[in-house]
């Protein structure tokens, strides 16, 4: 192919099996329809989704469940899905996530739910946020 473009069309397509690790059960809690946080043993900071290691100190955090309610603090709604971030009660962070329904808005309140879906490509897919009516 002769081009006079800096760019041209290239299509990569992978096989890969990708390990889901020490991160297991917090993809097992989602198939669950359960929040699976982390959090530090020194300095108690709560992380959802979770980090094997804390981001201030560098020590191994353990696990917390958490109920799976939060709060919508930012969306945006792309062609196919609305993404959001959500406050989780009990986490110190924001999570970016895929909401169900386009008529949710900033300060609603959410919760985690497991969705029973086919076309799962990945284990993160396995639950949503939904509005807690
Ligand atoms: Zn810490």
């Amino acid at each position: 192919m002769c081009t006079n473009s800096l760019y041209f069309p290239l299509k990569v397509e992978l096989d890969y099996s990708y390990s889901l690790g020490d991160l297991k059960p917090y993809f097992d809690a989602l198939q669950e329809g359960r929040a699976l946080a982390s959090e530090c043993p020194e300095c108690r900071e709560v992380k959802f989704p979770p980090r094997l290691q804390c981001d201030r100190d560098r020590n191994m955090a353990g696990w917390k469940e958490l109920t799976g309610l939060g709060t919508v603090k930012r969306i945006t709604t792309g062609r196919n899905e609305t993404l959001a971030q959500i406050a989780m009660d009990g986490a110190n962070n924001l999570c970016l996530v895929r909401l169900d329904g386009k008529d949710l808005v900033v300060g609603d309140r959410v919760r985690l739910e497991r969705i029973d879906a086919t076309d799962i490509e990945h284990p993160a897919q396995c639950a949503v946020f939904r509005h807690i009516d």
